[in-house]
């Protein structure tokens, strides 16, 4: 059965690489041989982790996990990813709420399915996905945006529409292997069957090939794909902009453009899911005495009020004012705290109006300390 990576490390499915980092270290460490000598179970478990933490750890190979399964990554299942393995559902897959219509990879995976998993084949064969890495402000991920992307890709060559031949011309057996499309290298008893280069096992190339394309059929060409990006993603996010990577060949279907992003981080904001944190320092006259204050939002400025006798460290949640679900389940809170600032360089008559305070103070203004002086004394005394 296929291993679930994810489940391996108990991440969730959009983890980021921090958080997938954090989870593999800390279960390493849990199943290290070195802290479990002889423990066969402790030691799959560890070979496991490892597995699958080179897998996540490297975008490239996450991504092709994320669409093809631990299966991308088996030698005897392998039919060439990237170059398009067929009928599997993309398990992360924003497509349809993205990009919205268009003929979606899925249909095209039915027709062509069986053949791209042929090798040498000279039929129809889709083209390779492409991944584009995109950094975004936190704005733009948090409310969505929409961004043009400049990608550079191969194309169906416009001279010879894909065939790789000179007009007029037509296809002819390869000399190299006789049309086999397949070579014998070496000599005596050792001897391999080879893929042949010249025809790339087709076993036919051009009589005379097109001049523009050298009878590849292909050519790149920069161009724009615009993209729309919903609110509510994040780093680590991946976007499927279908049929935009790289084109067919022999009338395959295109590839699909894979959109990594990346979220640049905020002067004042933090994530968490769905929600923001903010921290935001306040007068210790304002804490004392209360008041009201003008905390940053995504949307703007809101007043909060801040009651009399607030500790630093206070949570103050505005209900709704964090970021929408990117699968559209509600929106997060945006959780103010507030840090009591104590005020420094204080000039003479300052201090001396803050002595007179103290003065005046009686214990309980202050009964947090003064609760914790009494733990202190209990605890010496129970000590004897
Ligand atoms: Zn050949
Ligand atoms: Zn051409």
């Amino acid at each position: 059965m296929a291993k679930d990576y994810y489940a391996v490390l108990g991440v969730e499915k959009n983890a980021t690489d921090e958080e997938l980092k954090k989870a593999y270290r800390k279960l390493a460490i849990k199943y290290h041989p070195d802290k479990n000598p002889g423990d066969k179970t402790a030691e799959e478990k560890f070979k496991e982790l490892g597995e699958a933490y080179e897998v996540l750890s490297d975008p490239q190979k996450r991504a092709a996990y994320d669409q093809y399964g631990a299966d991308a990554f088996d030698p005897r299942k392998r039919s060439g990813f990237g170059g398009g393995g067929a009928g599997f559902q993309d398990p992360f897959d924003i497509f349809s709420q993205v990009f919205g219509g268009g003929a979606g990879g899925s249909i095209f995976d039915e027709i062509f399915g069986g053949m791209h998993n042929r090798r040498n084949s000279s039929g129809p064969q889709r083209g390779n996905d492409m991944r584009y890495d995109l950094t975004i402000t936190f704005e733009e991920a948090a409310l969505g945006c929409e961004k043009e992307l400049n990608v550079r890709k191969a194309t169906t060559c416009s001279q010879c529409n894909g065939t790789g031949l000179a007009p007029g011309a037509s296809m002819k057996s390869c000399p190299d292997c006789g049309g086999r499309g397949q070579v014998k290298v070496g000599s005596g008893w050792i001897s391999m069957v080879q893929t042949c280069q010249k025809c790339a096992g087709t076993g036919r190339i051009p009589e005379k090939p097109c001049s523009a394309c050298r009878g590849t059929g292909r050519g790149t060409q920069m161009s724009k794909v615009t993209i729309k990006i919903p609110p509510g993603v994040d780093t680590g996010t991946r976007l499927r902009s279908s049929g935009n990577g790289e084109a067919g060949l022999r009338g395959g279907p295109a590839g699909d453009l894979y959109v990594f992003l990346n979220v640049k981080p905020h002067d004042l904001f933090e994530r968490d899911g769905d929600d923001l944190i903010c921290e935001m320092p306040i007068p210790f006259v304002t804490a004392a005495l209360g008041g009201e204050l003008e905390a940053p939002t995504l949307q703007g400025k809101k007043r909060i009020v801040i009651p009399e006798g607030t500790q630093s460290g206070t949570v103050f949640r505005l209900r709704g004012m964090g970021v929408k679900n990117v699968h559209g389940h509600g929106t997060g809170d945006l959780h103010v705290r507030v840090i009591v600032e104590v005020p420094r360089h204080l000039d003479t008559a300052q201090k001396e109006k803050l002595k007179e305070f103290a003065q005046l103070c009686k214990q309980d203004v202050n009964p947090m300390s003064q609760g914790f002086l009494e733990r202190i004394k209990n605890w010496l005394s129970g000590r004897e």
